[in-house]
């Protein structure tokens, strides 16, 4: 008998499977339905033995210390801050937006303090915030934001940045400075030796039982276990009575070029050109030497693996109906970016994680980090 059945081996499965089994003592199982661990941050070396991410580039970023020491646990890492350039007017600017794209764009020589009075008499005045078009237009005015946000978006999401929430762009800031990072986070870095063996290391425990290439539907009833996380898309689990929530999904096209590198930068958008969005090099992530070099090309698309939860009022409150419906079902608890529809990064999935392992437990939250590094 298993204290718990974990379903989803990705960061929200594997972080509880690791703190009930150490922390709490409890026996689990963990089933996935794909051959391997790690969920969609699953990286695997390829035929010519570049590390590579299967499911697209994953970065990790973090202003959460209590994530990242919990995480320490289970790897070392390498300082990595990630760049990207934008290809726009013939020209790869820096993306997020900051002095050096304006500058260069428009041929200028601005100063920050010459750069806020640009941006600010370009700026439209929103009332409310409420999509994706209103924060950048917000920000930056129409003229750019036609340049990098809404054909980027549209490629990315199949819809018009104003039928999107806000959130969705939101959080890219636009910088007076120079700073080229596309994060500002404390915690900015790459596990050393890969996400997979990290995942390794979380649930390499007696306590824990891992079944791969198993879908939930054909164990539900055969395995014996007490309660059910469950870290799978939501509407499946309720067999979709509600209605499919939409998903984005995304095609990846994966190349090896005989060079050691190949791009000017870790990552290059497209946002007027081509079906794809963005190019990501792995080996400015990974920090790998090899002679060889892979890159990934993102050709986003509505069939597919469930991707990305797609922000925007109706969509949530059919997830909402979801929710309450997880909220009748006792012994089942929902967590990760599926199983709450959030468009969510892999930190706070794992201090979504840690917080629920702290209420099954009954611990105050702020005690997670101490009983972690116990
Ligand atoms: P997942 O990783 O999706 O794991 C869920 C697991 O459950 C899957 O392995 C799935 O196979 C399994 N499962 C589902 N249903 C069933 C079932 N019925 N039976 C058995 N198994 C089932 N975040 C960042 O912080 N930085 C990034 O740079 C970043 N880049 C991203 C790029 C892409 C293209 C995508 C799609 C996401 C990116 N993310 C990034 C987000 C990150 O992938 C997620 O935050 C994280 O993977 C969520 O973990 P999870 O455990 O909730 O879900
Ligand atoms: N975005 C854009 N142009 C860009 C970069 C981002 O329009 O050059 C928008 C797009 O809608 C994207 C969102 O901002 O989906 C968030 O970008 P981010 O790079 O964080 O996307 P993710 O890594 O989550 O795919």
């Amino acid at each position: 008998m298993f204290d718990w059945l974990i379903v989803g081996a990705g960061f929200a499965g594997s972080v509880l499977a690791e703190r009930l089994a150490r922390g709490s003592g409890k026996r689990i199982l963990v089933i996935d339905k794909r051959r391997h661990i790690g969920g969609n941050a699953y990286d695997h070396y390829d035929d010519d033995g570049l590390l590579v991410h299967k499911y697209g580039p994953h970065v990790f970023h973090t202003s959460s210390k209590e994530v990242f020491d919990y995480l320490s646990q289970f790897t070392a890492w390498r300082p990595y801050q990630h760049r990207a350039l934008a290809s726009v007017d013939g020209q790869l600017v820096p993306i997020p937006i900051n002095l050096d794209t304006i500058n260069r764009l428009y041929n200028l020589r601005l100063t920050s303090f010459e750069l806020e009075a640009f941006l600010a008499a370009r700026a439209e005045k929103i009332p409310c915030v409420r999509t994706s078009e209103d924060a950048i237009v917000g920000k930056v005015g129409r003229e750019l934001y036609e340049k990098f946000f809404r054909n980027y978006t549209r490629k990315q999401w199949g819809l018009d940045p104003s039928e999107l929430d806000a959130s969705v762009t939101a959080h890219i800031p636009v910088r007076t400075s120079r700073d080229d990072r596309y994060f500002t986070d404390t915690f900015q870095a790459m596990p050393l030796h890969g996400y997979t063996r990290m995942f390794e290391r979380m649930l390499d425990h007696p306590n824990i039982k891992v079944m791969l290439g198993v879908e939930f539907r054909e164990v539900e009833r055969s395995i014996p276990y007490a309660q059910i996380i469950y870290t799978g898309s939501i509407d499946d689990y309720f067999d979709c009575r509600h209605g499919k929530l939409p998903y984005r999904s995304l095609e990846l096209r994966f190349e090896t070029k005989n060079a050691p590198v190949f791009l000017p930068a870790p990552v290059v958008n497209h946002p007027n050109e081509h079906a794809y969005t963005r190019v990501t090099e792995f080996k400015y992530l990974t920090g790998q030497e090899h002679p060889k070099t892979s890159l990934v090309y993102e050709y986003p698309c509505a069939e597919g693996e469930p991707c990305y939860p797609i922000p925007r009022p109706e969509n949530a409150e059919l997830y909402r109906k979801y929710e309450a419906l997880a909220a009748a079902t006792p012994g089942v608890h929902f967590v990760g970016r599926l199983a709450t529809y959030r468009y969510s990064n892999m930190d706070q999935v794992v201090a979504q994680a840690l917080t629920l392992y702290a209420k099954l437990i009954g611990l105050p939250r702020h005690l997670t980090a101490v009983a972690a590094a116990a």
